[in-house]
């Protein structure tokens, strides 16, 4: 018997996908760095399907039938490198390694170029949905060559989760475009569990409402347009008491948040591409302030807050459902632009309504609220923000005075609501006609000689301000 894929690294994330191979009725053959994983394994799920038990790599290769397949789940960073090292010399021309772990997309294209030097082909995989999902039907994101795609595709789309029966899987690109695209779909989940976190935080605050009630909240929003699974587990972790104390359970919680780094990666990228991604930026810093627990707690005692007080309006829920609406859309908003960005960059085909489609199951971000985006960008009128598509500039038009009420009632109280705030003020940045930069042109050329365009004639300028302060025309050094 040969197997079709090859899995090594059997930790929680690469078993659960060998066993979803495998339960798809694919022959599986598994490997890991120590037997016992393997083992393990074999001894609680090896009635699920058809294994194959090897001890080492070139067993594992021996086991596979051509081309081979190898699905790499070991941790991220030098294990996959060091895995790449010893499976190189076992393969063939033609041969795929696939990384399915939370790889840098550079490492990914770093990889890919090095093993298509060799004739192997190298596909970095996004795959979202946590160890459930690896098990039952994960978002995947592939990258690689198209040619690669066409093999391991359909195996993919098989384990895959299901959106009204459509895989959510799809050739993103090549390279390293599948773990780009992962990575921001991390980022935008950031943001959605920031704005998420933001509106319990005022509804608590502003408006005294306690958890268990307000898990009754987002249970109801949960049934209209921000219909999510990230709303739908705030409303389980709001309705949970604390066994030990009978408090809610959301109070027992250390409240400084931890990061595994994708975020910080995707607002290291951001940057880098220009891109301004301010929603999933504040969500990474507002992580990192609520780490920084000692300066926090001598800020308490130091920090007068000159906190006011607000009359809350009626409906104030309703506002606060509106605010959090326009910020979650902001902020997919912001990681699509960075998507076009990138496509630019790297050379990247990114086809923004099949991403867009492969979100609507089996990842953390799943919501209604994807099918719309995916709509919004099919066919040719792509919006060139997705604010700008006509169903979205009216949502979100509609939301913008309940938006501008909770953003200054949060500033009033003194609730930090970074992402609420930074949001509405991309929309604003946006929509306005003319920005403050024209100022901050007028310095950088005062100070650094860096010039100007003019809003009334062609040609790049520069004032001499050290001598008479006329104007000359200038070369373009922006
Ligand atoms: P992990 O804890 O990240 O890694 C443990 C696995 O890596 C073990 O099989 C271990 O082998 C192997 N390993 C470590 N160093 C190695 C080396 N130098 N050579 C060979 N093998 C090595 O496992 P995980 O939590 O299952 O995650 C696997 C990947 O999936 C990671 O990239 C992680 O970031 C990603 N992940 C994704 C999600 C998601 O939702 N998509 C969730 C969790 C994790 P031994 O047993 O021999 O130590």
């Amino acid at each position: 018997m040969s197997a079709q894929i090859g899995v090594t690294g059997l930790a929680v994330m690469g078993a659960n996908l060998a066993r979803n191979l495998a339960r798809n009725g694919y022959t599986v053959a598994l490997h890991n760095r120590s037997v016992e994983k393997t083992d393990a394994l074999l001894e609680k799920h090896g009635g699920e399907g058809d294994f194959i038990r090897t001890e080492s790599l070139q067993e594992l290769v021996d086991s596979l039938e051509k081309p081979r397949r190898v699905l790499i789940m070991v941790k991220a960073g030098a294990p996959v490198d060091s895995v790449i090292e010893q499976l190189e010399p076992l393969l063939e021309a033609g041969d795929i390694i696939i990384d399915a772990g939370n790889s840098h997309y550079e490492d990914t294209r770093r990889r890919e170029a090095a093993l298509a030097e060799k004739n192997l082909h190298f596909v970095g995989v996004g795959v979202s949905g946590g160890e459930e999902g690896a098990l039952l039907g994960p978002s995947i994101m592939p990258g690689g060559s198209r040619e690669s795609y066409d093999s391991l595709g359909p195996m993919l789309e098989k384990i895959s989760a299901k959106y009204n029966g459509e895989a959510c899987c799809r050739w993103i690109g090549t390279d390293g475009a599948g773990h780009f695209v992962k990575m921001v779909h991390n980022g935008i989940e950031y943001a959605d569990m920031q704005v998420i976190g933001e509106a319990y935080d005022v509804l608590r605050t502003a408006a005294g409402i306690e958890p268990a009630d307000q898990a009754k909240i987002f249970t109801e929003w949960n049934t209209g347009t921000l219909s999510s699974f990230l709303i739908e587990i705030t409303a389980e972790v709001l309705a949970h008491t604390d066994d030990r104390t009978g408090k809610p359970f959301v109070d027992v919680v250390v409240d400084s948040a931890g990061q595994k780094g994708t975020g910080r990666w995707t607002v290291v990228s951001a940057l880098e591409l220009g891109s301004p991604t301010s929603g999933i930026a504040e969500s990474v810093f507002a992580r990192g302030l609520s780490s920084q627990r000692g300066q926090r707690e001598l800020a308490q005692g130091i920090l007068e807050g000159h906190e006011g007080t607000v009359e809350l309006p009626e409906g104030f829920v309703e506002d606060v459902r509106l605010a959090l609406y326009a910020s979650k859309l902001v902020s997919y908003a912001q990681g699509i632009d960075m998507l076009t960005a990138a496509a630019t960059e790297y050379g990247w085909d990114l086809k923004l309504d099949e991403i867009a489609s492969l979100w609507r199951a089996g990842c953390i971000i799943r919501a209604e609220l994807l099918d719309d985006i995916m709509k919004a960008y099919a066919g040719d009128a792509r919006p060139a923000n997705l604010l700008l598509a006509p169903a979205f500039a009216e949502s979100i038009a509609g939301a913008v005075p309940a938006w501008r009420r909770v953003v200054a009632t949060a500033v009033q109280l003194g609730i930090p609501v970074p992402v609420f705030s930074s949001s509405l003020a991309y929309y604003d940045g946006l929509r306005r006609k003319r920005l403050p930069a024209a100022l901050t042109q007028g310095l950088r050329d005062l100070f650094g000689a860096h010039t100007y365009n003019r809003v009334d004639a062609e040609g790049t300028f520069h004032t001499l301000w050290g001598e008479d302060r006329s104007e000359v025309e200038a070369v373009d050094t922006h």
